[in-house]
């Protein structure tokens, strides 16, 4: 049993008042860990440990956090077999995953936001031979960074990453669900040699710590990325106390395939987008549109592509889909299929090869629906599991109008070897990022974010780095030069 407290002014804490949560591995239902149940006594602490370290960070040099950023990367990858063991025993993602995409993601966090921190530039500007004008940008103190359990170390790396090299000392609170690997990032910090406060990890309840740090006075910034019902309420919190607040929120992307496309491809990559890391992902393609005259032959293609997705235990490195992250998510999503009206095309319950390991697991076989109305909760709510839906459309009018017609527009995927069509299409989608022919392709100097009600605000490239810094535009009236 792993005991798993709070980082505070670089050391372990535990909860102020004692508290745990335990922590399950949902592949077989077994508590393996506990961590501490922080409260708001524990967000104060650690906003005071961020805040007395705040002014010595703030004026490091950038070849300073460069190094320190870089060294923390090195450390990520000299310890990327342990983090992705935890990762995959929290989580119930399959081992190889982790191991392959996730960690090494974290790595490539600190060191992309390293680099750009290297080759930031501000303008600067004449207006007369004697007034030079310029950028100051000034790190706007702690920044609290709020993050799920889909992904956990990968996206509070995203957060942290471009806070700390931004000159900003941080309270991050990572998802109760999985927080194994929060902490042992924490610690590494530690070891690259992070001045002590500059860092703070608090564990705990969303309602609790979580509402805590966004309420804290001393807390002007908030990146948080998780649902959309929750971001709502983050932002109706920041807006009282004029925070600047980015959210990541929820989606129901499009996976759209016209007849031109390659049908083989697309099937593979739609099978890859709707149930990578159990369906997950907010950027997995849950909705897939095929253009109906080739609807019959893509189905038998996805339907294969599908099969050959091995659903087992998430230690097993030939496994591709693991368990879902816990019970109570397992239950919704299983209800949310036995409730949808339309038909089963695969999948619907449980795999029934499971190793005796996994008995207790919380499993869903890869999932497809189709004869589904428009308005159903399965066609427009974000489910957040190994299920997507089959829609036919009759042309690219109505392929743009099914695509756009959820309350989100965080992502899409269009497949077509029309490049005109891809054009107008990549202008019309309603979504923050849009992928022609592929799927999860990204290039972290691209803005990423969503529209609608996934979200506020762009990460990615200097833009993430910049969110947590405050511009002033300085002007400088030289002397008279006689
Ligand atoms: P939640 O919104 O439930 O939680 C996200 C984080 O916020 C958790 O750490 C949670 O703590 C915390 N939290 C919950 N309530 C509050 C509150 N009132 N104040 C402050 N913090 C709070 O999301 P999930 O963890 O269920 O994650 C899945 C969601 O995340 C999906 O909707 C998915 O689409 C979205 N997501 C979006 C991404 C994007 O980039 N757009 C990327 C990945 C996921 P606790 O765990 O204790 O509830």
């Amino acid at each position: 049993m792993m005991d798993l407290h709070h980082w505070i002014d670089g050391a372990f804490v535990p909860a102020s008042k004692g508290g745990w949560i335990p922590v399950t591995e949902p592949a077989t239902g077994k508590t393996f860990a506990r961590c501490a149940a922080g409260t708001s006594s524990d967000i104060e602490c650690a906003v005071q440990s961020a805040r007395s370290a705040f002014p010595a960070w703030s004026q490091t040099t950038t070849a300073e956090r460069v190094a320190l950023l870089e060294r923390f990367a090195a450390l990520i990858d000299d310890h990327c077999d342990e983090l992705a063991m935890l990762e995959s025993q929290d989580g119930g993602k399959p081992i190889a995953r982790a191991q392959s995409v996730e960690i090494p993601r974290v790595a490539e966090n600190l060191r992309f936001f390293a680099s750009a921190l290297r080759h930031e530039h501000n303008d600067a500007f004449t207006s007369a031979p004697d007034v030079l004008h310029w950028t100051h940008r000034r790190p706007r103190g702690v920044a609290g960074c709020i993050s799920p359990w889909n992904l956990p170390l990968y996206l509070l790396s995203w957060k942290v990453a471009p806070a700390l090299a931004a000159g900003c000392t941080v309270v991050a609170k990572p998802s109760e669900v999985t927080p194994a690997t929060a902490t042992r990032f924490a610690e590494l910090s530690g070891e690259a040699g992070f001045p002590s406060g500059v860092l703070n990890i608090v564990h705990g309840l969303g309602s609790e710590a979580g509402s805590a740090l966004v309420q804290h006075p001393d807390v002007p910034t908030i990146s948080f990325t998780g649902g959309t019902a929750t971001g709502r309420d983050i932002a109706v919190s920041c807006a009282k106390q004029f925070k600047r607040t980015s959210l990541e929120l929820g989606g129901k992307n499009p996976f759209v395939v016209f007849a031109d496309a390659d049908l083989d491809r697309a099937a593979s990559e739609a099978a890859r987008a709707a149930f990578s890391n159990t369906g997950q992902i907010c950027l997995c393609g849950s909705r897939i549109l095929v253009e109906s005259s080739v609807l019959p032959q893509f189905q038998e293609k996805l339907l294969a592509a599908t099969a050959a997705m091995r659903v087992g235990d998430p230690a097993d490195t030939t496994t591709h889909i693991g368990s879902m992250v816990s019970e109570p998510h397992y239950l919704k999503v299983k209800h949310a299929i036995e409730s949808a009206p339309g038909t089963v095309l695969c999948g619907g319950g449980r795999p029934s090869d499971l190793p005796d390991r996994c008995r207790e697991g919380w499993f869903l076989e890869p999932t497809i629906l189709t004869d589904l109305p428009e308005s159903c909760a399965l066609e427009r709510e974000e489910t957040f599991g190994p299920v997507a839906s089959l829609r036919a459309f009759s042309d690219e009018s109505d392929a743009l109008r099914l695509a756009n017609a959820t309350p989100y527009g965080l992502a899409a995927s269009v497949w077509t070897k029309d490049l005109d069509r891809a054009h107008r299409l990549a202008q019309r989608v309603e979504a923050g990022v849009i992928w022609i022919n592929a799927w999860m392709v990204r290039d972290l100097r691209t803005p990423f974010g969503g529209a609608k009600q996934s979200g506020l605000g762009r990460e990615g490239g200097i833009e993430s780095v910049h969110f947590f810094q405050e511009p002033a535009g300085v002007t400088l009236r030289l002397g008279d030069p006689s």
